[in-house]
């Protein structure tokens, strides 16, 4: 099971604060950040690193590189834009590609509207970055078009993760790492998370 929940008391204050109705759009893009910040530094507990020559004011040692060129951060638009700020404090020399997908109201499959990557995508690990993972159709869809540009190795970051979107990313995707800061529930008929924090995209460009 590819599944990483970050169990943290820490983590738990801040979703508390995140689901709060009254949490301005101030503090709920600040929380947002922190939890991608959280989440990409989880995500890269298995980096390569290079030995690298480092000569501190007392002695010359072997330190560690991470090439960070190695990786892509894979926003699917337009709440994954969200948590960008965050996951760039640790990588921020990352390249950045988006995607864009709808839901088609008649099949309710997701249809891709926009899709831009960095050229030599397939070269890099992409993080995909959605901070709701609820029914998993767009996330499955958007490590679909990542695949079939060739990109080999995927890691999926969310900040609230229902099981049922967990269960479609592993069934479609089982070589895919998930990892999301809480798994909630279940979806509700709407497909809204419960108790979830409401719509993250609304609530991270205040347009509702
Ligand atoms: N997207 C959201 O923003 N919130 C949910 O609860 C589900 C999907």
């Amino acid at each position: 099971m590819k599944e990483i929940i970050l169990n943290h008391p820490l983590v738990e204050h801040k979703i508390s604060i995140l689901r709060r109705k009254e949490t301005s759009t101030k503090e709920f893009r600040e929380l947002i950040s922190e939890l991608a910040m959280f989440l990409c530094f989880e995500a890269l507990r298995d980096a390569k690193l290079e030995d690298i020559e480092v000569e501190t004011p007392i002695a010359k040692t072997i330190g560690k590189k991470l090439n960070e060129n190695n990786y892509a951060f894979v926003p699917i638009l337009r709440a994954g834009m969200g948590m960008i700020d965050g996951v760039l404090k640790v990588i921020p020399n990352a390249k950045i590609g988006h995607i864009g997908l709808f839901r088609d109201e008649k099949t309710l499959e997701p249809v891709e509207y926009y899709c831009k990557l960095p050229k030599d995508i397939d070269l890099k690990t992409a993080i995909v970055l959605d901070p709701m993972l609820a029914t998993g159709g767009s996330g499955s869809a958007a490590i679909a078009m990542l695949k079939k540009r060739g990109v080999k190795k995927i890691k999926f970051l969310s900040i609230i993760a229902a099981p049922e979107g967990i269960n479609k990313i592993q069934t479609d995707h089982p070589d895919v790492e998930i990892y999301a800061a809480y798994k909630d529930l279940r979806l509700n008929d709407s497909g809204y998370i419960v108790p979830g924090l409401g719509d993250a995209g609304d609530r991270i460009f205040g347009t509702k």
